[in-house]
């Protein structure tokens, strides 16, 4: 079978894969613990599902402008006001399928071949394919100093006469660090100054944690005319409405950049399912509680596994600020990430993301999005695994585990 280039390029989302991978050992009757997952398990709004609900039942579901329907974009607009500061106009937003689609139409709208896009590691696994699939290249910048946060000098080190864009995601997938006021400011300074386009990914920007606040990097733009800046937001419904499923992101930036991502939207996939759409209406307009009901899940969340990874000798562990994952290094255990995250899965039914996905060696993603007593069991099942002065033995229910393994 011939294939192209591209798509001999591109590497599966090993997160999805480990999604499909957990859920097949689930049928099985497994007793899986998934520590791999990207998405709050609480449910879709009531707003949401009754402004979808309402819709569907006028049987009149029919093609929309592939940028997004008026009434998306005008909550997009008021959403973009309340927390932004920011009034834009419908030409300065696009409605994507999720916030991927939104950045993957972005890239293809500003990058030529061979032209560098830059991100901090650790990254989103995405990125790096997403630049590919562009037929750009990815550029990632690692701290010298070891920290989740490279400075804008080292930012500013990477960047040559092929950089096009910088991608900025804080709170970071898979870190959950926060960057600093500093660091956003400089970087967003930095573009301006080199006329480079800068990604926002605000996916997580309202899972925050310890009393912070959400950055917002209008505030750091020169002032004036949106449709002069190379500054592009992007925002989903995803992960702080927990609506994964519905598949609706958007992205806010200047007039010309977004005709030509709906240019590209339109002729790739028209505008997301217009169902989907209306449910993002009715979660931006609706009752907002849920987000600070899941924020707080999440924190209690974070709280208990900093406190059961803390009391496991060998591991360092950053606190994250934000988001629903954290990345602690397992180097002193094993330094090859996919090896141990194989290992866990294998022996002790426990899904993780190996580190080298997201940039870092000798680092595993764990995510505390799922419930309370799956981090704890999770966490203690790897413990186990690891500490060659554990018992020989473990109960994963009535099944025995005997190490064959150190
Ligand atoms: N950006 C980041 C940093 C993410 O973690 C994700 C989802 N895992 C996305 C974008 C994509 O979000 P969506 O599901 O809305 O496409």
């Amino acid at each position: 079978m011939s294939l192209s280039q591209l798509a001999r390029s591109i590497c599966e989302s090993p997160t999805l894969k480990l999604n499909e991978i957990a859920a097949l050992l689930r049928d099985k009757g497994e007793p899986v613990i998934h520590l791999g997952g990207g998405e709050p398990k609480s449910k879709t709004p009531i707003d949401a599902i009754m402004s979808c609900s309402s819709m569907l039942q006028t049987g009149d579901v029919k093609y929309a402008p592939p940028d997004g329907i008026p009434a998306l974009k005008k909550a997009i607009i008021r959403y973009t006001e309340e927390h932004y500061g920011r009034i834009v106009s419908p030409e300065n937003v696009i409605a994507s399928n999720g916030a991927k689609q939104a950045i993957m139409v972005a890239l293809h709208a500003i990058l030529d071949p061979k032209e560098e896009v830059i991100f901090p590691v650790p990254y989103w696994v995405s990125y790096p394919e997403m630049v590919k699939l562009a037929g750009g290249v990815p550029v990632p910048v690692a701290a010298r100093d070891g920290s989740f946060e490279p400075t804008v000098e080292e930012i500013a080190e990477a960047i040559g006469s092929y950089t096009k864009a910088v991608i900025i995601n804080s709170p970071n997938n898979p870190s959950g660090v926060v960057y600093s006021e500093e660091f956003v400011a400089g970087v967003v300074e930095l573009c301006e100054k080199r006329s480079l386009y800068l990604i926002m990914d605000d996916t997580y920007n309202r899972l925050l944690f310890d009393g912070r606040t959400p950055t917002n990097c209008y505030r750091y733009a020169s002032e004036g005319n949106l449709d002069s800046s190379k500054l592009l937001l992007i925002n989903c419904v995803s992960k702080m409405y927990a609506m994964t499923g519905f598949r609706i992101g958007w992205a806010i930036g200047n007039k010309a950049l977004i005709r030509a991502m709906a240019n590209i939207q339109s002729q790739e996939t028209s505008g997301p399912a217009t169902p989907s759409q209306w449910a993002a209406v009715g979660a931006l307009n609706g009752i907002q509680s849920s987000i600070e009901s899941l924020r707080l899940t999440l924190e209690n969340n974070r709280n208990v596994m900093m406190a059961r990874l803390g009391a496991f000798p060998g591991v360092k562990v950053v606190k994250p600020g934000g988001t629903f994952y954290c990345f602690p290094d397992f180097s002193a255990y094993e330094k090859d990430s996919g090896k141990l995250a194989r290992l866990l899965l294998e022996k002790v039914r426990v899904v993780t993301v190996p580190g080298r996905e997201f940039g870092l060696e000798g680092h595993l993603r764990l995510s505390y999005c799922g419930a309370i007593k799956d981090v704890t069991e999770g966490i203690n099942r790897i413990k186990w695994a690891l500490d060659p002065d554990a018992p020989n033995e473990l109960f994963l229910g009535d099944r025995k585990i005997v190490r064959d393994w150190r």
